[in-house]
């Protein structure tokens, strides 16, 4: 039967993908051997890295504007703390956006003084906060751009003197931005890259090096840059199948294409959460986000049913986060449409039934 795929993360790949990642786990580059057991410093596994690296900055419109990515380890929660242990010499800004900034935010603050410039606290991050000041001597600026617990997505960036440090794990390669304006991006492979294991940074080389502290080895980006992403064994698989998601988008027509087809899911689902009365959206509507989205039921008693329904039609990981229950659709690159027209169909039975 086939599945409806709607998981936060780790979620969604193209098929394609999937094909051709297990191909190479039994015979790599027609070595015949599988891209498990060979050396990191083998020339075939050289060329992954390099390619994904490239590829990265190509499709973010990054080449050649000083900026060099890296597939690094820990997720995007060791980012939390690398960006302020590499960054923050005397003051950060951060927005609040929930959960992932609140998780920045505590790590930051381990490494010098914290501004919080705006938070959507008070509203349960149902929004994202718009028309804050950014201190000028901040050392730079943090943003989370897709919130992916509560569905809430920034679509307009501050302008800001400081340098921009984006956590861009959600949405990164799903939706045109002028990149250009973040001097540090950072985004963990599980949403629209690939599987759990890497993490994608993008950094802007001229930002390095203005901190006065000593940076352990693996925590320091300059180390990473000067062995091209290879100062320790990179998570060889995460990283060959981001860079088969790279390439699958490329050919796809890149961002650009892509946004179209994101744009056209989205709208799907949030025109029938707004038409469905038995469906109730979360989110401040401008702040609604492309990638997931979050709503509720406006009758409890129905849950049960729409489950059952749900899982009759193979939908597989709507509910909501733990921390805030309901119900969440995620909508990564690699989604179909018709997978989207399968849940509004269910919730469209649903009102006929109820
Ligand atoms: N930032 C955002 C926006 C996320 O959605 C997540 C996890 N889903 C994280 C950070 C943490 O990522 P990781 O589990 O890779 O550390």
């Amino acid at each position: 039967m086939k599945k409806h795929n709607f998981s936060a993360g780790p979620c969604i790949l193209p098929q394609e993908v999937f094909q051709k990642a297990s191909e190479a786990v039994l015979n790599f580059n027609n070595d015949h051997l599988s891209i498990l057991e060979i050396s990191h410093r083998s020339k075939p596994f050289v060329d992954v890295m390099e390619k994904a690296r490239s590829l990265a900055l190509e499709l973010l419109g990054l080449e050649g504007k000083g900026y060099k990515a890296l597939f690094l380890q820990g997720g995007a929660s060791m980012q939390f703390l690398m960006t302020a242990y590499n960054l923050l010499e005397n003051k950060a800004a951060y927005l609040n956006t929930g959960t992932w900034s609140d998780k920045a935010i505590k790590e930051a603050k381990l490494f010098g003084e914290l501004v919080e410039v705006a938070s959507s606290k008070d509203k349960n991050f149902t929004y994202i906060p718009k028309g804050y000041n950014i201190p000028t001597d901040a050392d730079y600026f943090h943003c989370t751009s897709n919130n992916t617990i509560f569905g809430t997505q920034i679509k307009h960036f501050p302008e800001t003197e400081v340098p921009m440090v984006c956590d861009m794990s959600s949405d990164i390669f799903s939706r045109q931005l002028d990149f250009s304006k973040f001097d540090l991006i950072y985004a963990g492979a599980q949403k629209n890259m690939g599987p759990a294991g890497t993490t994608l940074v993008v950094v802007k080389e001229e930002i390095l090096g203005k901190v006065s502290r000593t940076i352990p080895s693996m925590l320091d980006y300059k180390v990473h840059l000067g062995k091209d992403s290879m100062f320790n064994t990179p998570a060889v698989f995460p990283v060959y199948v981001s860079m088969l998601t790279l390439e699958w988008l490329k050919n796809f027509g890149g961002i650009a294409a892509i946004e179209k087809i994101n744009e056209q899911k989205s709208t799907l689902l949030y025109n029938e959460v707004d038409r469905n009365p038995l469906f109730a959206g979360v989110v401040a509507t401008e702040d609604r986000s492309h990638m997931n989205t979050t709503f509720t039921l406006t009758n409890d008693s129905l849950s049960e049913t729409f489950d059952a329904m749900c899982k009759e039609a193979g939908i597989n990981g709507l509910n909501g986060h733990r921390s805030v229950g309901g119900y969440r659709a995620s909508m990564y690159n690699a989604l179909p449409v018709e997978s989207v027209q399968v849940l509004v169909a269910v919730m469209q039975a649903l009102e006929k039934k109820a």
